[in-house]
């Protein structure tokens, strides 16, 4: 395939990957889908980044925006249009120690961020993958290890650096544009391209790590007895629960992991009911940096999720109708994989109108995920379950239609959203992701 397209300016000389490059194979597809883009800007400063905008925009074709290319919606890269690509802005500084407060590149990965903090005796959670990159969590949530602990990574966010849709560079923060950065905390995406953000980090050492595999012969039982485990642990305790369907010669198994962040003396008390929640096949309890429990493997991406239909909802507890219906759906052999995470404790601290990110009541995240091809089985299991679920995570789904808009950001964060989008974004550059209009 060759290029067609105008010249870039001076400033992005070799800053541009197109198909007859051989940098492009390495750079046109993200973690879940596969793209054909007709170019890939690669900026290293916020102003190259500026000015990639504007070249995408003059081309007048569809702007993806990538940070770490791990967005379970897939579209952070296209076929034809334009990727900005911001993995080289990925600086990590501590600005001020005593006061705990960091900066870091929209490009980075959590797991060259956990790296960082760590001779500093500081962290911020983020996911469980230390592959994905700062600009895609960071724009929307962030359920990460110390979640019940320390809440969500965007109630860590003091400050955001970003490009607008007119090319127009802005630091959002408490004082300048607060209803910027209200709006970037949980539904950034839509705003601009961020190039930096700032966060408050917190102390952290080394952390209690188990893993724990059981046979899930009984899921229902076992869902809602990690359920009842986790309403009643201290919020040092963050937990997620993954089911694998029953394969040949093997029963459904289900994998704990979690992670005790407060004194190590309490940590065997505090997990104890976890080896409870149904017959062990195996465990295992470490004490490791955080930044052992997300590697960054930087591998380059090719597509290769295979399960790129998901879903996802949020539920106050888990009880035995939830627990039912989701332990039916792994039964079924349709859906392929259900993970539960813990939220609630400081999650829930914060007001519901404090960020974007308004769900403050639930206590756990649901994603549940199937091959494409079984997305219409995944729906009407996913439909059983509706009952139970109270709003959701946009980053664990892959529908862009208008009631995951309204589950996901519910009234009155919606309607300030679209006023907000109006105000930065009137041309609507940023719609890939999910469409606030
Ligand atoms: C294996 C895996 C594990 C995960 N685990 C967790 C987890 O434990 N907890 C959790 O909360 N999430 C988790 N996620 C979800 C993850 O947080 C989101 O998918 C996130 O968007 C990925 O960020 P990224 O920069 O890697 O993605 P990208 O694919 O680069 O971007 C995804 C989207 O984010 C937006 N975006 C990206 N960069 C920017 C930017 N600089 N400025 C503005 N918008 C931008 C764009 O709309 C883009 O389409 C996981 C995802 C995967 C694939």
């Amino acid at each position: 395939m060759t290029s067609t397209l105008p010249p870039v300016p001076q400033s992005l000389a070799g800053r541009i990957v197109v198909p007859d490059d051989a940098r492009y194979e390495r750079v046109r597809h993200c973690y879940v889908h596969r793209g054909s883009p007709a170019a890939v800007l690669l900026p290293e400063t916020a102003r190259e980044t500026a000015e990639a905008l504007r070249y995408a925009r003059a081309l007048g074709s569809v702007v993806s925006v990538r940070s770490g290319g791990h967005g379970i919606s897939g579209r952070s890269t296209n076929d034809g249009g334009v990727v900005v690509d911001v993995s080289r802005l990925d600086g990590i500084r501590v600005l001020d120690r005593a006061r705990r407060r960091i900066r870091i590149g929209a490009g980075a990965r959590w797991g060259q961020v956990a790296q960082a903090l760590e001779p500093h005796g500081l962290a911020i959670g983020s996911g469980d993958t230390g592959d994905v990159g700062v600009g895609g969590l960071v724009t929307a949530g962030g359920i990460g290890w110390f979640a019940r602990l320390h809440g969500m990574t965007v109630d860590h966010v003091t400050a955001v650096e970003l490009v607008l849709a007119d090319g127009k560079s802005v630091r959002a923060d408490a004082e300048r544009e607060p209803d910027l950065l209200w709006a970037v905390r949980g539904a950034g995406g839509n705003f601009g391209v961020v190039t930096a953000v700032e966060l408050e980090a917190y102390e952290t050492g080394d952390v209690v790590f188990a893993d724990l595999v059981f046979d899930a012969r009984d899921a229902a039982a076992l869902i809602e007895e990690w359920g009842a485990v986790l309403d009643a642990a201290p919020r040092e305790l963050t937990s997620f629960l993954t089911f694998m369907p029953a394969g040949p010669g093997r029963p459904c198994l289900a994998h704990v992991a979690a992670v005790y962040a407060g004194e190590h003396s309490a940590a065997e008390r505090v997990l104890a009911p976890l080896l409870r929640v149904g017959p062990p096949l195996r465990q295992r309890a470490v004490l490791a940096p955080y930044s052992g429990l997300v590697p960054v493997s930087g591998a380059p991406h090719h597509g290769q999720q295979q399960l790129g239909a998901t879903r996802s909802g949020l539920l106050d507890h888990l009880t035995a109708d939830a627990a039912r219906a989701v332990a039916a759906a792994l039964e079924s052999g349709q859906v392929l994989m259900e993970q539960f995470r813990s939220v609630g404790g400081a999650v829930n601290d914060l007001d519901p109108a404090a960020t974007a990110y308004a769900h403050r009541t639930q206590n756990f995240s649901l994603l549940s995920a199937t091959v494409p091809e079984l997305e219409q089985a995944l729906d009407a299991h996913w439909a059983r379950l509706a009952p139970h679920l109270n709003g959701m995570y946009l980053s664990f789904d892959t529908r862009r239609t208008p009631d995951v808009l309204c589950e996901a950001f519910p009234e009155p964060t919606l309607t300030r959203l679209r006023e907000l989008k109006d105000r930065y974004d009137p041309e609507n550059v940023f719609d890939r992701n999910f469409p606030l209009r």
